[in-house]
């Protein structure tokens, strides 16, 4: 028996995004960084869930300095965020130096190239140029390299010019308390700076809040994933709010026999007579092709089973179990009891690549004062 699929006046996916959690998210982490501030970093349009509307709710809340990748995001934030400070993480991109200073952004230079670059576009502007040193301790990604270090401490007149504001490094396993990697880049970052001029420093992301703060605060943390739930002590519970629900309406419901399959390849067989739940959902969302018979739903609280592949736009579940199930009811795919973090475990990624790629076909609605 199939029962058709009833239009009706909501939208088939919710993409619920609670600003009011995040904001409580980025106090709590202010506070574990009293010594300091505490920035956000809103990057991937807010890991995916808005920067607009994340940035403008956390500088309510206090926040006055925001990371973003690249200059385009930070042309995209700026008319929201007149007097806040906008950081670019990926540096100065090519010679674009007068469209960061026009949008008064400020790169993470990561190069004595970079450098030059903002030197110069400083002495043409007449005013010293707000500025990041990245350097590298450890990612091997962007900041200076070791030899370029080693240069600038011998030659410190190359930063001559410029209003420098933070000595920036990344750790590349905070996320791992015993991981040697973080003593080792601390223990590099103190020779860093023992090696240039005084300026303040920028060290923790989400987790290295976590690290012991006696040795692991700096001047400005650089948090972004716990602002938005996801867990900085993989492991351990997570300290984090919840911020994200998505749910999707059941667009039709099939009963099948034992030992007929559900969808491509018949990689689910039914052991026995069974009802299949479809949602408009599908990789082409984002939602992970690799939970394909892993992840669970919720519906009253209780765990539906993801059966069969994800398809582009449709995902099934079994729901033999939840005889009132209805046609247009709405299953829960993410939210507390199965947060973004669960079905990143379920998909073999991380609840990062989840909430960055959650898809532009959702029904996004922001939560919150
Ligand atoms: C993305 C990023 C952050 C934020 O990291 P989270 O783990 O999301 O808290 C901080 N600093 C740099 C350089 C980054 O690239």
């Amino acid at each position: 028996m199939t029962e058709p699929y009833m239009d009706g006046p909501l939208p088939a996916t919710r993409l619920e995004i609670d600003l009011d959690a995040i904001a409580a998210n980025w106090l709590a982490l202010a506070g574990r960084h009293a010594s300091g501030e505490t920035a956000a970093v809103v990057k991937a349009d807010g890991y995916g869930l808005g920067a607009v509307q994340v940035a403008t709710r956390l500088r309510r809340a206090g926040c006055r300095h925001f990371f973003v990748a690249t200059a385009d995001e930070a042309a995209a934030l700026r008319p929201h965020l007149p007097t806040a400070r906008l950081y670019a993480l990926n540096g100065l991109y090519q010679a674009e130096a007068a469209t960061y200073a026009a949008l008064d952004l400020i790169p993470a230079l990561g190069s004595l190239g970079e450098i030059a670059e903002w030197r110069a576009a400083s002495r043409r502007l007449g005013r010293a140029l707000p500025s990041v040193l990245h350097v590298d301790t450890g990612m091997n990604r962007l900041g200076l390299p070791r030899d370029e270090l080693a240069r600038l401490a011998a030659e410190p007149s190359l930063l001559d010019g410029l209003d420098w504001r933070f000595l920036m490094t990344h750790l590349v396993a905070s996320d791992n308390p015993v991981a040697p990697e973080n003593a080792a880049q601390l223990a590099r970052f103190a020779a860093a700076r023992a090696a240039l001029p005084t300026m303040p420093t920028s060290l923790d992301n989400s987790s290295g809040l976590f690290l012991p703060q006696d040795e692991y605060a700096s001047d400005l943390a650089r948090p972004g994933a716990a602002l938005y739930g996801l867990n900085p002590t993989p492991g351990r519970a997570n300290p984090m709010r919840h911020v994200v629900r998505l749910t999707a309406r059941v667009l039709q419901l099939r009963d099948i026999g034992a030992g007929e399959t559900v969808g491509y390849d018949a990689t689910w067989r039914a052991a026995r007579p069974s009802r299949i739940a479809t949602v408009g959902v599908g990789y082409a969302d984002g939602w992970p092709r690799a939970a394909s018979n892993r992840g669970v739903a919720r519906f009253d609280g209780m765990p539906v089973p993801l059966v069969g592949r994800v398809s582009m736009d449709l995902t099934t579940y079994d729901v033999t179990d939840l005889p009132r199930l209805r046609v247009g009811d709405f299953l829960e795919l993410l939210g507390p009891d199965n947060p973004p973090d669960a079905l990143a475990a379920d998909s073999d990624t991380i609840g990062y690549e989840i909430l960055t790629s959650l898809g532009a076909r959702y029904h996004r609605v922001w939560h919150g004062s």
